[in-house]
């Protein structure tokens, strides 16, 4: 209807129908006539045209606030909890304030449109751009099934990208950086846009703190006042500075000669007062403190001088793998700082695995993750997929990233002697590895029935509370000589001691 009374005809048509209506009834139905025009427009809703102004950004053309959050909110309604699911974020030009007041309005009003611009040509039809205040822009991500970290970091990698592009002026370059903070959903303080809006620019003002081109992703500790957070800052600092973050280690044996293959180093925190906590409980608290390559540091530390001082005691463990986190990886300082710890220790690279979990090979297109794990890979350490199967499997990335194991995800493993669906799953995986010159890992083996049928399809090795549970490295010894004992082998073997 809305298409119909638009059409031009009907409108040049308008003026011959009043006058028609006066000729033939007068003037109460030329009156009649006038008003119902109007009213009809009404009706066919083509006065929205004006909610859509009041709805956007005057100089961009962009949404404003209250377009974006009322987005959010129905994003969140109609998706969220339904296997979709969106993200606010917030991106704000690094030190515009001072730039703008050097440049003059014209200029100013140029390169906030021309960001504009360069957002909407970096976000997907379903996204929405806002503007909020000045140039601070927002957007709501359009819900899609797997909006996790890993996407948003990407997204938001994909506009700093765009908009650091120089803008060519009258007068010559401007060149323009932006910081972001991004709030997941699942994150959200209260399930509204508005909440998760506002959290977006808390984390916003977060990676400002940060410096230029900073990403931060909303925690619920952001927040909080900040001498609460201060307080658990410098707690975390100070459990680094004495030592009681450090690795637990959970051995992996080989199916077929019952010998420990590696041991993977798992962070634990021994916490004075709540007692020793899993990484859950405080990886992201360390993130989000900006500390992870703190943890880094530790982790690489405690686990190569375990390898030392069980080569010296001569316990053969060939390799001990360790968990670096999308962010982690994303340090451009990381392979040298591994080259030169294996240095300082002076073992060689092949004792070092760096786990790589799925998500991240599937979903990272950031070049520094790539790089780092192809440098590492050349170095001579070795490269496990971990959480193989768990999400989606990629043939490209296996190759892409240099892989020589997947650890096959514990939901693959656990039960699969009692499932034949498992089972059949878990044999077409081990027959692709071995097509692909791949060694595989079991994870999670908790039962005797589990170790037996994934030792029967061919796994090479084995890793789950059913061998043993992660443990400080004060008991691994002992536990290598009941291990050596059950198997009837003599624990102290031969070692290449440098
Ligand atoms: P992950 O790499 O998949 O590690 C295996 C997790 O499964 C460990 O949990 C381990 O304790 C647990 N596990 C081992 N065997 C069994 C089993 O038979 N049954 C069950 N139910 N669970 C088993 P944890 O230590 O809590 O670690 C959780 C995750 O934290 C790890 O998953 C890893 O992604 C991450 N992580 C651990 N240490 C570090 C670290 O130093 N840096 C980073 N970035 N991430 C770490
Ligand atoms: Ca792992
Ligand atoms: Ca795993």
């Amino acid at each position: 209807m809305k298409a119909a009374v638009l059409r031009p005809l009907t409108l040049a048509c308008l003026p011959a129908l009043l006058f028609a209506g006066y000729w033939l009834g007068g003037e109460v139905v030329l009156m009649i006539a006038a008003v119902s025009f109007p009213l009809v427009l009404l009706c066919a809703g083509l006065f929205e045209g004006d909610r859509e102004h009041v709805l956007s950004d005057g100089l961009t053309g962009l949404a404003n606030r209250e377009h974006l959050v009322e987005t959010l909110t129905g994003f969140l309604e109609n998706y969220e909890g339904r296997g979709q699911s969106t993200v606010a974020m917030v991106i704000q030009l690094d030190d515009f304030s001072e730039a703008a007041a050097s440049m003059g309005r014209v200029a100013t009003d140029e390169v906030l449109c021309r960001t504009a611009e360069r957002i909407l040509a970096a976000i997907r039809p379903g996204d929405l751009a806002a503007r909020l205040v000045e140039h601070r822009f927002a957007l709501a991500l359009g819900p899609v099934r797997r909006a996790n970290l890993e996407v948003a970091l990407q997204v938001s990698e994909r506009i700093q990208a765009a908009i650091a592009e120089p803008i060519s002026l009258r007068g010559g370059a401007v060149y323009v950086t932006a910081s972001v903070g991004f709030c997941l959903a699942r994150r959200a303080p209260r399930h509204d846009g508005e909440a998760m809006l506002e959290a977006a620019e808390i984390a916003m003002d977060e990676a400002r703190r940060a410096g230029h081109g900073a990403i931060r992703a909303y925690s619920p500790e952001m927040g909080l006042v900040p001498e609460v957070r201060q307080t658990l800052s410098d707690e975390i600092a100070a459990a680094f500075d004495a030592g009681q973050i450090r690795p637990w280690f959970q051995p992996q044996v080989s199916t077929d000669t019952g010998r420990v293959s590696g041991f993977e180093a798992l962070a634990r925190w021994t916490h004075p007062v709540r007692g020793t906590l899993p990484p859950g409980d405080f990886l992201e608290a360390v993130e989000n403190s900006g500390m992870q390559e703190r943890l880094g540091e530790a982790m690489v530390y405690h686990s190569l001088s375990a390898l030392r001082t069980w080569d010296k005691s001569g316990y053969r463990v060939p390799r001990i793998g360790l968990n670096f986190s999308a962010l982690e990886l994303r340090n451009p300082r990381l392979v040298d700082r591994i080259r030169w710890e294996l240095d300082r220790f002076d073992l060689t690279a092949d004792r070092l695995t760096i786990e790589i979990s799925e998500t991240v090979a599937a979903e990272t297109g950031n070049e520094t993750v790539l790089a780092n794990v192809q440098a590492l890979a050349m170095l001579g350490c070795e490269i496990d997929l971990d959480d193989f199967g768990a999400t989606r499997a990629s043939i490209p990335n296996i190759r892409r990233f240099a892989i020589g194991r997947v650890k096959i995800d514990r939901s693959l493993v656990s039960h699969v002697d009692l499932d034949p669906e498992r089972q059949r799953m878990l044999a077409a995986i081990l027959a692709m590895a071995e097509r692909l010159d791949l060694r595989t890992l079991a994870e999670g083996v908790e039962t005797h029935g589990e170790h037996n049928l994934v030792a029967q399809l061919g796994c090479d090795d084995v890793q789950g509370f059913g061998i043993a549970p992660p443990m400080p490295f004060e008991e691994t010894m002992t536990w290598m000589d009941r291990l050596a004992d059950r198997i009837g082998q003599v624990p102290r073997i031969e070692w290449p001691i440098s």
